[in-house]
Order: C-alpha cells, then sequence, then structure tokens
C-alpha cells in the first residue's frame, strides 16, 4: 500500500455517513407508480382483437378464447421486455402494468403465467407445475 493515510482520511470521511447500499430484501425500495413491472390483464374488458399480440416485439403475451366473450392471457415474464407497447395498443384498457418487479423463479416455467380470472396480480398462476426433484 503506497499511501495508507491517504486511504486512512478516506476512510475517516466515510464513516460518518450514511450506507450507499440498499437494504432489500429486508426494506422493500420505493418503486415509482409508472414502473414498468409485471403485467397485469382485466378478462371483463377483453375483446380478444389480438392487437397486442400483434404488437408485441417480443411475441410475449398470447391471447386464448377459453369461452363465450371469455379471453385469457398467457405471458412469458422472461420474454418480455417490459415496454408496455401491448399496454399502448389495447383498445380497451385490458392490461396495465404493475409495480410488481420480484419475478426472479428458479424453474423457468413459472415464468409463463395465464391470467384469466378476477384479472389481478394475485391470480397470477403459473401455466405448469414445478418440476418433482428427483429421489
Ligand atoms: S410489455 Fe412489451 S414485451 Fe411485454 S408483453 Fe407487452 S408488448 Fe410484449
Ligand atoms: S389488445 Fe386488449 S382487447 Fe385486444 S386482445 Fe389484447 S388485451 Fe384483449
Amino acid at each position: 500500500m503506497k499511501k495508507p493515510g491517504k486511504m486512512l482520511m478516506e476512510v475517516l470521511r466515510h464513516a460518518p455517513k450514511k450506507p450507499a447500499t440498499e437494504m432489500y430484501p429486508h426494506v422493500r425500495p420505493y418503486v415509482p407508480e409508472r414502473f414498468r413491472g409485471r403485467l397485469d390483464f382485466i378478462p371483463g374488458k377483453c375483446i380478444g382483437c389480438k392487437m397486442c399480440m400483434r404488437d408485441c416485439p417480443s411475441k410475449a403475451i398470447t391471447i386464448n378464447k377459453i369461452g363465450d366473450k371469455k379471453f385469457e392471457a398467457v405471458i412469458d415474464l422472461d420474454r418480455c421486455i417490459y415496454c408496455g407497447q401491448c399496454v399502448d395498443s389495447c383498445p380497451k384498457d385490458a392490461l396495465l402494468m404493475t409495480t410488481d418487479f420480484e419475478l426472479a423463479q428458479l424453474d423457468r416455467r413459472k415464468l409463463k403465467i395465464v391470467l384469466k380470472d378476477a384479472g389481478n396480480a394475485t391470480d397470477a398462476k403459473p401455466e405448469a407445475e414445478p418440476e418433482k426433484p428427483v429421489a
């Protein structure tokens, strides 16, 4: 170490300051209202026009008809680039972006979610069951 005195001065200068690091996940960070997080779907508004599918640049959203004037949205969270184009393209405001950013999964199949019932974040279900560990 060439200049220990200089280093010590630097340490003393920063010692009384608050840490710059975030305490996440113990303390949730502030998420701006217009943050582009996981998509949400309001099935009651969807008319099945598939404009969202047509305009999605990464082919991350699929709309399926599941009954008479009933539709579900299948979203590949690992393909989505969270650009918001589908939200802009939807003529019925059936899609919106939430502030949910905690999307990491150990099983990739859990990143494919189906939204079809009440259409809110808590109804997001993985399309496939997670793989069972081999005994
Ligand atoms: S946010 Fe963008 S990438 Fe994601 S589904 Fe919508 S259009 Fe596709
Ligand atoms: S653009 Fe909107 S209304 Fe049309 S299929 Fe997609 S979610 Fe439904």
